[in-house]
C-alpha cells in the first residue's frame, strides 16, 4: 500500500501535525512517503529527517509556492498523488481548503476527520458533533484522507527514517489568486491545539474583567488559554480561543475549565482530553459526565483557593 503524506508548514518551520499524519500513514504501511510544497525548505527537510518511517520526500520547491494557496498546490498535490493508494492529510484550516480540490480534481470522494484506522478499507469517524461515531467502508482506488490529529498522537519512537530526498518540478499553475498577507495573533502562550494544559472559560466566568482571572490562572500553569461559544459571542476573549465543533479541537493532557455548562459543540472539541478538571456550580451540568473531578461551587472561589496556593508554592 503505497501512502503519501502532505507536509503542512509555517514560517519554515514544519507543522506538528505532519507527525500525527505519519502516525496514521503507520497504522497503514510501514512506511510512507512525505510530499513537502513551499519555497526555502532546508530547515523542514532536516526536521523531516528527524521523523520515522518516512521513505522518500518529495520535494517541490519554487518561490512560486513560498505560500500554500489552495488553488495552486492543489493541482500539484492531485498529479503527485495518482501514484498513491492514500493520501493523508490533517484535517487542519489549511487541509479544508486544498483537500476538497485535490478531491475534485481527482474525481474522488474524500473520507474527513478520521479517528480510527481499523484496516486499509475501514475507518472510524466522528458524526453529529461526536455524539456518534461512523464505522466507514471506504474502497476508492485512491483513498484521499483527513486525520484528527489529536487522535493519532506520535509514540515519540526514534527509528529516525533513513530518508531520501526526490526534487520533483511539477508545472506550476497559474491562478488569479494571490497572497496578501497573514494576520496573526501573537502570544506567549502555548498554541492551543498544541498545549499539554488548557485552561478554559465559559459564560459562567461572566465578563471580559473576570477572564483576565482565567488568565492568570493559565499564566500560573504555563497553559493555554480556551473559551466556550458562548464566552467568546460575549465578547469576553477573542474567537481564535473557541474550543468545540465550530471552533479548535483539542486533547491535551489536563483540560481545566471554570463555568462552562458541557454543551456538545464543545465537549466535541476537549472530550478527548486525558484529564478533565470542571468547576461549575450546577451540579446537573453536563460537563460532569465527562469530566474525571469535577467541582460543584463557585469558580470564582476556586480560582481565588488555586491563585494562593501557587503564588505559595
Ligand atoms: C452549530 C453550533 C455550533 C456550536 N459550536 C460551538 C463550539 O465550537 N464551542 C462551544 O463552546 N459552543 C458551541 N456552540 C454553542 C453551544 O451550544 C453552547 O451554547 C455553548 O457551548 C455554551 O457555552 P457555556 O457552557 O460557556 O455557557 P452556558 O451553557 O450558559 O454555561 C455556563 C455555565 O456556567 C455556570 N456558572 C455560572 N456562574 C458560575 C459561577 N459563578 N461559578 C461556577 N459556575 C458558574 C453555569 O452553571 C453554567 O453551567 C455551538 C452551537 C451551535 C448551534
Amino acid at each position: 500500500m503505497k501512502t503519501l503524506v502532505i507536509a503542512e508548514h509555517q514560517h519554515d518551520v514544519l507543522s506538528p501535525l505532519t507527525a500525527n499524519c505519519i502516525e496514521a500513514a503507520n497504522k497503514l504501511s510501514n512506511s510512507c512517503d512525505v510530499l513537502l510544497i513551499g519555497s526555502k525548505l532546508d530547515t523542514i527537510q532536516k526536521e523531516l529527517s528527524t521523523l520515522p518511517s518516512i521513505d522518500t520526500c518529495l520535494l517541490v520547491e519554487s518561490p512560486k509556492l513560498s505560500h500554500p494557496i489552495a488553488e495552486t498546490y492543489a493541482p500539484i498535490i492531485a498529479d503527485i498523488a495518482k501514484s498513491y493508494d492514500v493520501i493523508l492529510m490533517s484535517n487542519s484550516t489549511q487541509t479544508k481548503d486544498i483537500l476538497p480540490r485535490v478531491a475534485g480534481l481527482m474525481k474522488i470522494t474524500p473520507l474527513t476527520d478520521v479517528i480510527e484506522i481499523i484496516d486499509n478499507e475501514t475507518f472510524k469517524r466522528p458524526i453529529y458533533a461526536g455524539n456518534a461515531i461512523q464505522k466507514v467502508r471506504y474502497q476508492a482506488q485512491h483513498k484521499l484522507i483527513s486525520i484528527r490529529p489529536t487522535a493519532f498522537k506520535p509514540t515519540g519512537e526514534t527509528n529516525i527514517s533513513n530518508i531520501s530526498f526526490k526534487s520533483i518540478q511539477p508545472t506550476i499553475p497559474q491562478t488569479k489568486t494571490s497572497w496578501v498577507n497573514m494576520a496573526e495573533a501573537t502570544s506567549e502562550r502555548p498554541e492551543l491545539t498544541a498545549a499539554k494544559i488548557i485552561v478554559s472559560g465559559g459564560r459562567g466566568v461572566g465578563s471580559k474583567d473576570n477572564f483576565k482571572k482565567i488568565e492568570s490562572i493559565a499564566d500560573l500553569m504555563g497553559a493555554a488559554i480556551g473559551a466556550s461559544r458562548a464566552a467568546v459571542d460575549a465578547g469576553y476573549v477573542p474567537n481564535d480561543y473557541q474550543v468545540g465543533q465550530t471552533g479548535k479541537i483539542v486533547a491535551p493532557d489536563t483540560y481545566l475549565c471554570f463555568g462552562i455548562s458541557g454543551a456538545i459543540q464543545h465537549l466535541a472539541g476537549m472530550k478527548d482530553s486525558q484529564t478533565i478538571i470542571a468547576i461549575d456550580k450546577d451540579p446537573d451540568a453536563p460537563i460532569f459526565k465527562v469530566a474525571d473531578y469535577g467541582y460543584v461551587g463557585d469558580l470564582f472561589e476556586v480560582i481565588d483557593l488555586l491563585q494562593n496556593s501557587m503564588a505559595t508554592s
